[in-house]
């Protein structure tokens, strides 16, 4: 093979090599340039996921996947006013230290039915609806096949159960 050397195959390398990289070290950021920002394995159990759904028809979209800590912080203080208190909010939306959003490890979905189809399904890759408060939120949280956990009252009673703040 001839190496021809120009400037154009050189810089096109470069760009691939740039990007290769940032997928290694950013897998997050990376997809969420595809709109979802989910972690890797979220992301290929969900399409399996979604791809088994609409084979049976059944409409299944993500209302919302990985958020930044300044989204999730946005959120927060909406939920802050809209509830009135800490504990209150807690109860629907966490701070970003604490959402399982962040990081890209859940995902909301719509509709109702979609989520309903999910939290029947999804086991079989692993997917479990894991808050009885939050129809549409779903977490990798079983061997894909093996039954789902329980699901916890709300985010914030399992928030408190294993999170555990150092200082
Ligand atoms: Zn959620």
């Amino acid at each position: 093979m001839r190496i021809i050397h120009s400037g154009v195959p050189a810089a096109g390398s470069t760009l691939i090599a740039v990007v290769a990289l940032a997928i290694l070290l950013f897998p997050g950021r990376a997809a969420a340039e595809s709109g979802y920002g989910l972690d890797p394995v979220l992301d290929a159990a969900y399409a399996r996921a979604s791809e088994a759904a609409r084979s049976e028809g059944v409409a299944l979209s993500i209302t919302s996947g990985g958020r930044t800590p300044a989204e999730q912080e946005r959120l927060w203080r909406d939920a802050l006013a809209t509830y009135g208190s800490p504990e209150a909010a807690r109860r629907r939306v966490l701070p970003p230290n604490e959402s399982t959003h962040v990081g890209g490890h859940a995902v909301d979905v719509g509709p109702p039915e979609g989520a309903a189809w999910l939290e029947a399904n999804g086991l079989r890759w692993g997917l479990c609806r894991t808050f009885a408060n939050e129809w549409w939120h779903f977490e990798v949280a079983t061997t894909p096949g093996l039954p789902c956990p329980p699901m916890w009252s709300d985010a914030a009673v399992r928030a408190d159960r294993l999170f555990v703040v150092p200082w």
